[in-house]
């Protein structure tokens, strides 16, 4: 493990696992210990709940269905938990507690942290022990063998970046950036352990416009017992293209977006930026390895040192895309950011690690809809073109003072 991030594993008061992830004394050396007890009054989430009759009735885990016309996986997050104690509408249950306070709902006991990970209260997948049994825990709906069902059983985490309510990714330091990587590597390491975990995909979510609720600093990750389509179509034609050239095809379009240079955005000793030849949102970029590894775990201590770097600078960038035409501030874009990492089982060597990151702001005040081609057939069409995207985030690297990372010299330096 990493000398410079301390781990500690704990357990919420209603059994779900919370996770310090510590780069500051006096808790990364141990002289000092973060808050391991939750003294909320919360049940133990397995725990049989009160039916509709009065009697008690065992909790059920999310189900999955799979659709027959596309084979997608579907899942239904509707079973039973817990629901009493709901945080209070103002309250941020991602705020440390407040010292010497009384009984709050905040996830997070101690009154301070670095970064926290912790399982999702409301999970849409989820492992209830004793319901892995028999098999893949295969059924059918009403009994139709075209209807196959499973339990929908993964794990959700959240990812705490900051104690600060108000900060975002892009104002954390390099340092903090390389906790959150090494984070995510070590939790897609302990995920991709777990029975029938297939997939592991750690991403974030920002911006009130994209249906964040939550404006406190923080990713998730999903650990999915199942591959997604998208996924899925990569393996698709990423197996194609081996059969066909017996090449990667990931690299192949990493060299080639270099080779082209025309929508390279940001390029460091171990990573590049491009948008994609044939980028589909508003805004998007993807981040990419120069060394051919499979997953974040894979990244060596110089990769991650350079991640945390890269990575920052590109969301800095991203958070000037956009100018309110009147004031002439920027306009904190509104982004997904997700990594892509091989799977777990078969399939995993056509796998290459990349970061894509895309907003649906396409103007100042404008959100991309998904138009009716678009949701029901999948049928994407762009409002804007890769280079246009590409010369904006050029355009703001030219520009850009301090941190560091790949900039152009200046003159007589
Ligand atoms: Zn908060």
């Amino acid at each position: 493990m990493d000398p410079h991030i301390r781990f500690t594993s704990t357990r919420l008061a209603d059994g779900r696992e919370l996770v310090y992830v510590d780069d500051s004394e006096p808790y990364v050396s141990g002289a000092a210990t973060r808050r391991l007890d939750d003294p909320r009054p919360l049940r133990d989430r397995f725990a049989p709940v009160p039916g509709p009759d009065g009697m008690t009735v065992p909790v059920v885990g999310p189900q999955m269905r799979r659709d027959p016309l596309t084979g997608d996986w579907i899942p239904m997050a509707t079973h039973r938990m817990d629901r009493t104690f709901l945080p209070a509408a103002d309250a941020c249950p991602l705020c440390p507690a407040k010292p010497g306070a009384a009984y709050s709902d905040g996830e997070i006991p101690d009154t301070d942290y670095d970064v926290a990970v912790f399982e999702n209260r409301f999970p849409a997948l989820l492992q209830v022990p004793g319901h892995e049994a028999g098999g893949d825990g295969t059924t059918l709906v009403d009994d139709e063998p075209l209807w196959q069902a499973r339990p929908a059983a993964g794990r959700c985490e959240v990812v705490v970046f900051s104690s600060d309510h108000d900060a975002s990714f892009a104002d954390l330091s390099p340092r903090r950036a390389r906790t959150i990587v090494d984070t995510w590597a070590q939790r897609t390491q302990a995920l991709s352990a777990l029975p029938g975990v297939e997939q592991v995909f750690c991403f974030e979510n920002r911006g009130r416009e994209i249906g964040v609720t939550l404006p406190h600093p923080h990713g998730q990750i999903y650990a999915l017992p199942y591959v997604t389509p998208r996924t899925q179509a990569m393996l698709g034609q990423a197996a194609a293209h081996r059969e066909r050239t017996g090449r990667s095809l990931l690299r192949d379009v990493l060299d080639a977006e270099r080779r082209a240079g025309t929508r390279v955005v940001l390029e460091s000793t171990h990573w590049t930026a491009y948008v994609p030849a044939a980028a589909r949102w508003p805004v998007e970029v993807h981040l990419a390895p120069h060394r051919d590894v499979p997953d974040l775990p894979a990244l060596d201590d110089d990769e991650r040192d350079d991640l945390a770097v890269t990575y920052l600078e590109l969301l800095r960038r991203l958070d000037r895309f956009f100018v309110d035409p009147v004031s002439g501030a920027s306009i904190p874009l509104p982004y997904i950011a997700g990594w892509h990492q091989a799977v777990v089982g078969p399939g995993r060597d056509l796998g290459r690690l990349h970061l894509q990151v895309f907003s649906v702001l396409r103007a100042p005040g404008k959100l991309k809809y998904l138009a009716g081609v678009e949701s029901g057939m999948a049928a994407w069409i762009s409002d804007t073109t890769p280079e246009r995207i590409a010369a904006r985030l050029q355009e703001l690297g030219s520009q850009e003072v301090g941190s560091g990372g790949a900039r152009p010299r200046e003159a007589g330096a």
